[in-house]
């Protein structure tokens, strides 16, 4: 039977749960359990996909096509367990589930409520699907006190009462705050935030406590004297300097150790974390290193191309490098001060991205790589970018463009139905932004004789989306004549999915977003080649 893990967060938001959980799950699948993540978020959309980067961070998309919140990606790259649309929930779907449900009159005529009703809606999430795993760890968004979290922590209490409570663990993460002026570090915050959770009925099990400094032994008697948690399952997690330090330094704490006890469950002292210290001693000690310009709309913001940074920290182990990740807000590229920014540069990046703003900025980094050899990684709206930049400057076509910044243009990226009659998308409504995109796995079928070709060395993929406009398929053999070769496309042979260009150090554009599927253990080889290829220009340079 599977046993059951609740991370709640309290104090203050961006504690760190989804690394938390993420190394937990990590070290629980050292120590030989199946383990299976999962997210609660309490905030009322239905899915992250309409949400503005700047407040929620990347959308991450799963192989069926689920927009999800962030940390399931340190899920996946953690356990290099595929997510599954059913692995994250939120109230604006359960309360719209639950709506449609009452409008179909399922309830019989019942009063619709939040308790029983919402609460045993999540209930079914938390354990539906689950088959031979040995844990099933679910973070719950948000912080305790805050008014949207309630039915969620309300479900879980009653989770566990229904499990039993032998089967289920509370953990519990708090800030525990040093204060310069008395050069003391502070518990009471931590003593209100489990008193808050105590009163809706939970009692953590581990108190895991975010410090700037460590927390000597008295203020972990304090601690545990006032939640009433044992002094041993008081533990601290310090800021590591790369996340893939995270499981070396919560096995230190002995947090799985901790958790095993908990469940009565026999363990052996010692794991092996030889595969985390090595990636780790490549991120942080590698001599060599690149510096990647990543232009894009979100630079200020570090959770924005979560994944993507990943990625590239991912192409940076495969080739022994470090990457250092250089953010480039692209409203602030001019052709007048490009050229000192991209010297510093051995390979521009231009991320997945909506709107206009911003993309002129773009397509002038863009024609800077093509004309100075830089290599070039487009990915999605950089890939599109990429064929605006080469239409102008290559085809001569003045005002060509995306239909989504306006209707003045010649639309060399468009809805599929703007220029394709009757070949319509299936998509839903256009007004309605929310699920409209092209969303989750499709296949890709390879060119030979092309560079693509050699990099994943096979001849159909499958990758990521998430987009509603296509590169216009009608251009192709105009583009090829330049050397602008369309080395991918969907197996109808009718949408763009790869271009790259002939004689060039390294430029490809990919409509689909390959940084979901890389891994620190598996890299993706599209981002081990891109660092390959701005390496050797950093060398010849
Ligand atoms: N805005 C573009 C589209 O919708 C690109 C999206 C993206 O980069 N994810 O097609």
């Amino acid at each position: 039977m599977a046993r059951y893990i609740f991370v709640t967060g309290g104090v203050v938001s961006s504690l760190g749960k989804g690394l938390s959980s993420a190394s937990l799950a990590a070290l629980l699948q050292l120590r030989g359990f199946k383990i299976r993540v999962r997210k609660l978020d309490p905030y009322l959309n239905v899915d992250p996909g309409t949400m503005n980067p700047f407040q929620h961070g990347e959308v991450f998309v799963t192989d069926d096509g689920a927009e999800t919140d962030l940390d399931l990606g340190h899920y996946e790259r953690f356990t290099d367990i595929s997510a599954t649309k059913s692995d994250n929930i939120t109230t604006g779907e359960v309360y719209s589930d639950i709506i449609k449900k009452e409008r179909r009159g399922d309830f019989l005529g019942g009063t619709v409520q939040v308790i029983p009703h919402v609460t045993n809606h999540i209930k079914k999430f938390i354990s539906h699907s689950v088959k031979d795993e040995d844990f099933i760890i679910c973070e719950i968004g948000g912080t305790v006190g805050d008014i949207e979290s309630l039915p969620f922590l309300e479900a879980i209490r009653q989770f566990s009462n229904d499990q039993g409570e032998e089967n289920c663990l509370f953990i519990h993460l708090t800030l525990v705050p040093f204060m310069k002026a008395s050069g003391e570090l502070k518990t009471k915050p931590t003593q209100h935030s489990v008193k808050e959770l105590r009163s809706i009925g939970i009692q953590p099990n581990i108190i895991i406590c975010r410090t700037e400094k460590s927390i000597p032994k008295a203020e972990r008697q304090k601690i545990s004297l006032f939640c009433n948690v044992k002094i041993e399952n008081v533990l601290q997690t310090i800021d590591v300097k790369t996340i893939y330090e995270a499981p070396i330094s919560f096995n230190k704490e002995k947090l799985d150790q901790r958790v095993l006890e908990h469940f009565k469950i026999k363990y052996k002292k010692q794991i092996n974390l030889s595969k985390w210290k090595k990636i780790t001693n490549i991120v942080l000690n590698s001599k060599k290193h690149v510096n990647i310009g990543i232009i894009g709309k979100y630079v200020n913001l570090k959770d924005a191309y979560k994944s993507l940074d990943e990625a590239l920290v991912h192409g940076g182990i495969s080739n022994k490098t470090k990457v250092n990740l250089v953010r480039i807000e692209s409203d602030k590229l001019k052709k007048s001060n490009l050229n000192n920014i991209m010297t510093q540069l051995s390979g521009i990046l231009i991320p997945g991205g909506f709107g206009k703003r911003g993309a002129e900025g773009k397509i002038e980094a863009i024609r800077y790589a093509r004309l100075n050899n830089i290599p070039f990684f487009g990915i999605c709206f950089g890939m599109q970018m990429a064929i605006i930049e080469a239409a102008r400057n290559l085809l001569k076509i003045s005002n060509a463009s995306s239909s989504e910044f306006g209707n003045s243009c010649t639309p060399v990226i468009g809805l599929l139905h703007e220029w394709q009659k009757g070949k319509k998308m299936i998509k839903g409504s256009e007004k309605n932004l929310g699920g409209t995109m092209r969303l989750g796995l499709y296949d890709a079928v390879i060119s030979k004789g092309t560079h693509i070709s050699k990099i994943y060395n096979t001849k159909r993929i499958k990758e990521r989306h998430r987009h509603r406009y296509e590169v216009n398929i009608d251009y192709k053999d105009a583009f090829e004549k330049k050397g602008l070769i369309f080395s991918g496309l969907s197996p109808d042979g009718f949408l763009p999915e790869i271009v790259e260009l002939k004689n060039h150090s390294w430029f490809i554009g990919v409509q689909f977003h390959p940084e979901f599927k890389s891994r620190p253990f598996n890299p993706h080889p599209l981002f081990s080649s891109f660092i390959k290829a701005a390496k050797n220009y950093q060398e010849k340079k």
